[in-house]
């Protein structure tokens, strides 16, 4: 047989020389990630021989088995499961598929120290290539359920590794990892030892539904002994809560998440009844990289029985929950459930239902027990249940119970639509918010200056899923959601007589001005009027009410979708110099051409001012440079 030499993808060699120079502290783990991939395997030829009885493999007694080399110094996990055909050999294991991986290198070379680089790889998991932290070389033999031939991988972690046809090979994949040298110093991890190996899978592996087995030692003398089995393979959602270890469900989360971190928090849910099932889900404690990216795996394993049935079931939780993992067990669903049946299902349906309402009422919890919790919580998550204020409509009012916001309000502390209520001034009757690309920029906006001026609060929107929202929910107890971008905004408006004839002078005064104004700038603007938001700004641009604001517009154009770009309002701040100035000249002067460039500056200061674009970068860089030359 001829053996092939193949180079790692460059993702793949950084992440395996990680592995060798293991900045990971905890190296037993690697065993958890062979016996959960060997698990997976099992499962999947389960399914797979369930879907097509014609497949030629046996399922009679699917289990795992490790085995224990001390002469050899070598430790093998075996499965005999779905296995791997020489393609998928190279492909799986030769390359990491991962849409994560670029941003998780790049993280870990930025992390300075041990720690930072250890919660980054416990972040990511990494799964088979974790067995270099304990071997120089790693051999994987597999053979395809169905296939005749099988194929062994070698490799000693560096740049290459080689691929080559076997004819002998088992069902299934055995992975053997050829130890790193005993350390004297650390016989706490002697890979070797059969009880060591033993301890480790109780304690990452008990709750595996299929039977790990191992030869325990012989004593001397002894003839060698049966193989036992040494998890209990019960199902921890079927335990009763007292019988179980916190650590023991961390564990289960590692497994189903492939996160090697603890969860923020496991949830237990039980109904009894007509339609019997049993939850145990998980809330991470962080957001992984690729939550927002279009092939983002949801994390619900769907059981019936105990008997695992398919990964990822999107139809148990909505998107904006995609973060949550965790097992789902069904008493009553057939063995065949394809997603095409889930999808239809009432009872599917049901669940779906209580089972979100439990994740909101968890992070109901957290918020009114335990605020650090939250805090964690809304950092990783909160843009993602936003989602969920657009598309779920049942439970809105449960959402925005628990969301919280960035806001003007002094103590710097993120609130909730509740408390931005109880501390809105008297007469004050619209929930105020602003929606921009960054803090810094929203909170500097000429838009804020009156409501800054005048102490009233205004939240800080910065997502893009904000833009969204607020347009879906549009009021709150009664209270509308107002942009402080949008529409009329009078503060002042009190109904005061003298004040009000002041200001239809005003108007008056700045007619002419505003409608050639509107003249000039026809091709943006479609109206010129004078300001009640602004204090120190010249100008501000701001839309109508029912317009979409430009963050929107350039996000469904991002979306692919046609939308034609809305004509905005230009205001002007009467009480600028600037303003006055052009007031003044535009009355005094027969020849107005000298202002049309005036009028142009003074909008794109305006755009410029909301964190815009001038249209013409160039033109407007030229018309300022001229402008200060003068000044010189
Ligand atoms: P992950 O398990 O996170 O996908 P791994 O690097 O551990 O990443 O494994 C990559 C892929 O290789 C798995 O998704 C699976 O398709 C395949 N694989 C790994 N181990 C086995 C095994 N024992 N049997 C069959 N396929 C396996």
């Amino acid at each position: 047989m001829t053996t092939e030499t193949f180079e790692f993808q460059v993702e793949a060699r950084q992440l395996l020389q990680l592995m060798i120079h293991s900045v990971y502290s905890n190296k037993d783990v690697f065993l958890r990630e062979l016996v959960s991939n060997a698990s997976d395997a099992l499962d999947k030829l389960r399914l797979e021989k369930l879907r097509d009885d014609s497949l030629d493999a046996d399922v009679s007694d699917l289990h795992i088995r490790i085995d224990v080399d001390k002469e050899a110094r070598t430790l093998t996990v075996r499965d005999n499961g779905i296995g791997m055909s020489y393609d998928e050999v190279g492909q799986l294991i030769g390359t990491i598929a991962n849409s994560g991986t670029a941003t998780f290198l790049q993280e870990l070379k930025e992390a300075k120290d041990a720690a930072g680089a250890e919660g980054l790889i416990g972040q990511f998991g990494v799964g088979f290539y974790s067995g270099f932290m304990a071997a120089d070389e790693v051999t994987l033999v597999s053979r395809r359920a169905g296939e005749s031939q099988g194929t062994r991988w070698t490799s000693r972690g560096e740049a290459t590794y080689t691929l080559e046809k076997v004819d002998d090979a088992p069902q299934g994949t055995s992975v053997t990892l050829h130890l790193k040298p005993a350390d004297p110093e650390n016989q706490l991890h002697d890979y070797t030892s059969p009880w060591q190996i033993k301890e480790i899978v109780k304690r990452y592996s008990d709750f595996i539904t299929w039977p790990i087995r191992m030869v325990p030692e012989a004593g001397d003398g002894e003839s060698a002994p049966e193989p036992e089995t040494l998890n209990s393979m019960k199902a921890l959602w079927a335990r009763s809560r007292d019988e179980v270890s916190d650590d023991e469900y961390h564990e289960l989360y590692k497994h189903i998440s492939h996160d090697w971190r603890e969860p923020l928090e496991t949830i237990r849910l039980q109904a009894e009844g007509t339609f019997e099932y049993q939850a145990l889900l998980f809330v991470p404690a962080h957001a992984p990289h690729d939550l927002f990216t279009r092939d983002f795996r949801r994390g619900i394993q769907l059981y019936v029985k105990r008997v695992f049935i398919m990964d990822d079931c999107e139809e148990l939780l909505p998107p904006y929950l995609r973060f949550v993992k965790g097992v789902v067990d069904a008493a009553d669903l057939s063995l065949n459930v394809s997603r095409e049946i889930l999808q239809q299902d009432r009872h599917i349906k049901m669940m779906q239902r209580r089972l979100t309402k439990k994740v909101l009422s968890t992070v109901k919890e957290f918020m009114t027990k335990d605020a650090d919790r939250y805090a964690t919580f809304w950092r990783e998550f909160g843009t993602v249940l936003k989602e969920g204020l657009v598309t779920d409509s049942e439970n809105r009012d449960a959402i925005l119970a628990v969301s919280s916001f960035a806001t003007t309000h002094a103590d710097d502390e993120p609130t909730t639509l509740a408390r931005y209520v109880e501390r809105m001034k008297d007469g004050q009757d619209d929930i105020y918010y602003l929606t921009g690309e960054s803090r810094q920029s929203i909170e500097n906006s000429p838009h804020m200056e009156a409501f800054r001026d005048k102490g009233i609060e205004v939240l800080l929107l910065t997502d893009a899923v904000d833009e969204v929202w607020v347009d879906a929910v549009g009021e709150y107890e009664g209270k509308r959601l107002r942009s402080v971008a949008k529409g009329e905004i009078d503060l002042d408006a009190t109904g005061d007589e003298k004040a009000d004839e002041e200001r239809e002078k005003q108007a008056e005064d700045y007619a002419g001005l505003l409608g050639w104004m509107r003249e000039q700038l026809d091709e943006d603007i479609k109206e010129v009027r004078l300001s009640a938001r602004l204090t120190v700004s010249p100008a501000c641009v701001v839309s109508d009410a029912h317009d979409l604001t430009p963050a929107l517009e350039n996000m469904y154009r991002a979306m692919g979708q046609e939308v034609p770009r809305a004509q905005r309002i230009l205001e002007l701040n009467p009480g600028h110099l600037l303003v006055k100035g052009l007031n003044q000249a535009y009355k005094e002067r027969e020849d107005r051409s000298g202002l049309v460039e005036s009028a142009e500056l003074l909008h794109t200061l305006a755009v410029l001012a909301e964190g815009g674009q001038p249209k013409d970068p160039a033109r407007f860089v030229k018309l300022v440079a001229d402008r200060l030359e003068r000044t010189l």
